[in-house]
């Protein structure tokens, strides 16, 4: 299939909204579509132009902030997204009307999670936009029964991790399996801010209710039949090889040497932080496992804080960054200890990994009751009552115990051998994204 419309993809910078969307826009590239790909400067600066095809013109966007990945960002949470909405609706608006004066406007506007003023900016200047949902449905069913009618359920119950809530067409859920940002006991601040943000994205949805998502269809059927206003696109897995920085061929020359399924898998995604305690219980976890590990701490320092860092570095290896879906992909990988980000989550089913999921904030929660009871592919970690941490020894029953499980072996290789099927030539995910592009 070849096409000849023109599409402008926004994306809030963070990890886990740029690795999706660059994915779906190489997608649309293959398919012969003009797509602008616009997000902060930094990260426009760090993707490898050599490795992502041609046919994707950067548009940098300067949004004032200079994060480093692994390093704590200097300005909260808060901060970066409102001003990365005021840089953003100039920079945007900017963009659009540059493309029309020189008589090549854009057809379409699709936009990642975070960023729902995107579809403000769109409207004004008479493009269509769409939602590339970045987080599973049922993610979305969720924020949508808060702002339609469950708010009060739920707030009212939000110090209670047991309360039982049955949200029509999703599997019985409690509080504790609800995304971190209605829970009282999270201990944010940021919570207010960010449930504003899901508002409006529903809120933007009520015109135009059809978004894509990065999910397949067998994996979250229910989920995206249970709300009638949103008309789910499913267009996943996006997880393809990322094109980031100069691949580093150490930890694979290392895994190459380690026997089949025996390397533990440690990561927790571009945002999460353990404290030290809960680096220490890790370590102790992961040594007492007696298997080999990679792991990644994205800050170095912390890493040689850690009081065992000799015995560590001769059981496993660690490291600040790596290519994920190379890792999961490679047949040492034994099993994967994970804060089940969505995408992290999505690329270990893709790569029929078992998982552990020890779950740290947002959607997080959600995405390990499902790993855990619906796809049963891992088991979560459990706290002790009153317990900050979770022990080491948790860690390791939790990594000893699906190491090899057969039963998850059965299911991963279940959902791997559906994930592959849906972005096969015929396969469902593919023909939306054909039939997006021919709507557009
Ligand atoms: N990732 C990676 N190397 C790492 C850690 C993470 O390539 O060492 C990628 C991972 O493959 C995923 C993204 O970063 O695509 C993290 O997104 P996710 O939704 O899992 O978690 P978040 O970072 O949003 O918490």
């Amino acid at each position: 299939m070849t096409s000849n419309c023109k599409i402008l993809i926004v994306t809030f910078p963070g990890q886990g909204l740029i690795n999706p969307s660059l994915r779906f826009a190489n997608r649309l590239v293959k398919m012969g579509v003009d797509v602008t790909f616009c997000t902060s400067q930094r990260v426009t600066d760090i993707i490898n132009k050599e490795i992502t095809p041609k046919g994707v013109t950067y548009a940098p966007l300067f949004d004032g902030h200079n994060l480093v990945i692994g390093k704590k960002p200097t300005s909260t949470f808060q901060q970066f997204l409102s001003d990365f909405a005021t840089k953003g609706t100039c920079a945007v608006a900017e963009i659009i009307c540059s493309a029309a004066d020189k008589g090549q406007p854009f057809d379409h506007v699709v936009y990642t999670t975070m960023i729902p003023w995107v579809a403000h900016v769109a409207k004004a200047h008479g493009v269509k936009s769409t939602l590339l949902w970045c987080q599973p449905a049922i993610i979305l069913d969720i924020y949508y029964y808060y702002f339609n009618g469950y708010e009060k359920l739920i707030s009212s119950n939000n110090n209670n991790p047991m309360f039982p809530l049955n949200l029509p067409g999703l599997p019985p859920l409690t509080m504790a399996d609800m995304p971190s940002f209605f829970l009282k006991e999270s201990g944010r601040n940021d919570h207010e801010f960010i449930l504003s943000i899901y508002k409006e994205h529903i809120d933007v949805l009520k015109t135009a209710p059809r978004i894509l998502i990065n999910t397949f269809n067998e994996l979250e059927a229910e989920s995206m039949k249970a709300i009638e206003n949103i008309q789910f696109l499913p267009i996943g897995p996006l997880d393809e090889k990322d094109a980031y920085g100069t691949p580093d061929e150490s930890y694979v020359n290392w895994l190459n040497t380690k026997p089949k399924k025996s390397v533990v898998y440690v990561s927790f995604g571009s945002v999460a932080r353990l404290s030290s305690d809960q680096a220490e219980e890790m370590a102790i976890g992961l040594l007492n496992s007696g298997r080999p590990f990679l792991w990644v701490i994205r800050d170095e320092e912390e890493a040689t804080k850690l009081s065992k860092i000799h015995e560590l570095k001769k059981q496993g290896m660690i490291v600040q960054w790596c290519c994920q879906v190379e890792v999961l992909g490679h047949e040492a990988i034994g099993c994967f200890v994970t804060s089940c980000g969505w995408n992290s989550t999505l690329e270990a089913l893709a790569a029929g990994v078992h998982m552990v999921a020890y779950p740290q904030w947002s959607d997080q929660g959600t995405n390990a009751k499902m790993i855990e009871d619906v796809w049963k592919v891992g088991v979560r970690v459990g706290k002790k009552e009153g317990n900050v941490v979770v022990e080491g020894k948790e860690i390791e029953r939790c990594v000893q115990k699906v190491m090899g499980d057969e039963k998850i072996s059965v299911n991963v290789l279940k959902w791997k051998n559906l994930a592959k099927k849906v972005v096969e030539d015929g396969g469902l995910s593919t023909s939306n994204l054909k039939s997006f592009v021919v709507d557009v």
